[in-house]
């Protein structure tokens, strides 16, 4: 049987539909969120994922502004620049737009950015705040895993999930939230000695490695719902997930394709992230503690 596939521009789409009445009822009370975008350098990668976010943010109200620096700014400018930012009203949402070039500290840079307008979540405030059980602003790829299961009706307490990839933006993170829902769940990385003994229990599988064809239909529990993080341009310029999806897809309930899978929402997370900002600027929302 063909699994169904999660569509993330449909799910997107939804989100968008629900950020534009939250932005609507921001405008009665004279806010309409902003973000800022902090390009250092330029590559073709950035310049996309750039049209696509200033084009997400026109289609639902958001003010944004790019703040470009030559690729050989220093640390201190960019720091400076934050600061900035941070005090500034208008924008609730701030973002530095990775990879940085390589002179420049890029955890020093994040760390300046305040945890309320962290619309990344790569603040540690943000990812301490998880570890604890909240969710103040999360980072944005595991926020849209997580709002494709619930779209998707996928039960997440007391289901084995299995996240393959442990980095800070992405795995760990994506634990933490499964954790949080009642999950029991496996991180595996490059370390793990047998990822099928993992990948075949799992009833929530999802792959944020980086390789293509790491996990095939083989390795995957029959009925499965299975998340494709990975990014992946092949030679021919083809781009693929991690998964393997012409035969994962005949063994899984429920799959993410790529492209249109993750990536759709990694953009719509980061304007939720933004509006839930600017709502919680003026005392919508749960808050971040008082220091
Ligand atoms: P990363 O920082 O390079 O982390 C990759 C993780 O994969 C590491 O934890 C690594 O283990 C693990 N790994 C490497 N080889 C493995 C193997 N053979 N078996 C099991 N685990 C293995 O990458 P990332 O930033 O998390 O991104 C992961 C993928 O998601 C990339 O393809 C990236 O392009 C994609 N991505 C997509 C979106 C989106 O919007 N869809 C957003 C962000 C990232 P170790 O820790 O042991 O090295």
């Amino acid at each position: 049987m063909a699994a169904t596939l999660l569509d993330g521009a449909v799910i997107a789409q939804r989100v968008y539909a629900q950020l534009k009445e939250r932005i609507q009822r921001l405008h009665v009370r004279g806010v309409q969120p902003g973000l800022a975008v902090i390009l250092i350098g330029e590559n073709s990668a950035s310049r996309i994922y750039l049209k696509n976010k200033a084009q997400a943010c026109e289609v639902v109200g958001v003010h944004s502004e790019i703040l470009r620096f030559p690729a050989d700014c220093s640390e201190d400018e960019v720091v400076r620049r934050l600061q900035a930012l941070n005090a500034n009203p208008r924008l609730h949402g701030i973002l530095v737009q990775l990879p940085l070039p390589a002179h420049l500290n890029s955890e020093r840079i994040l760390q300046g950015i305040a945890p309320a307008k962290d619309v990344d979540g790569f603040n540690w405030v943000n990812l301490g705040a998880m570890v604890a059980g909240h969710t103040l602003l999360a980072p944005c790829t595991p926020l849209g895993v997580m709002t494709i299961l619930d779209y998707a009706q996928v039960p997440i307490e007391g289901r084995n999930a299995v996240v393959i990839g442990r980095s800070a933006i992405v795995g760990k993170p994506l634990a933490l939230m499964l954790i949080a829902r009642g999950a029991t769940v496996s991180v595996c990385s490059s370390k793990t000695a047998d990822l099928r003994q993992y990948t075949s229990m799992a009833d929530i599988l999802a792959v944020a490695v980086g390789r293509p064809g790491l996990v095939d239909g083989s390795m995957i529990k029959p009925g499965a719902v299975v998340i494709d993080v990975g990014i992946n341009r092949l030679p021919d310029g083809k781009l693929v997930g991690d998964v393997d999806f012409a035969s994962a897809s005949q063994v899984a309930s429920r799959i993410t394709p790529v492209p249109g899978g993750v990536g759709r929402m990694t953009v719509a997370m980061l304007l939720e992230n933004t509006v839930t900002a600017a709502e919680r600027s003026v005392g919508i929302g749960a808050n971040y503690p008082a220091q």
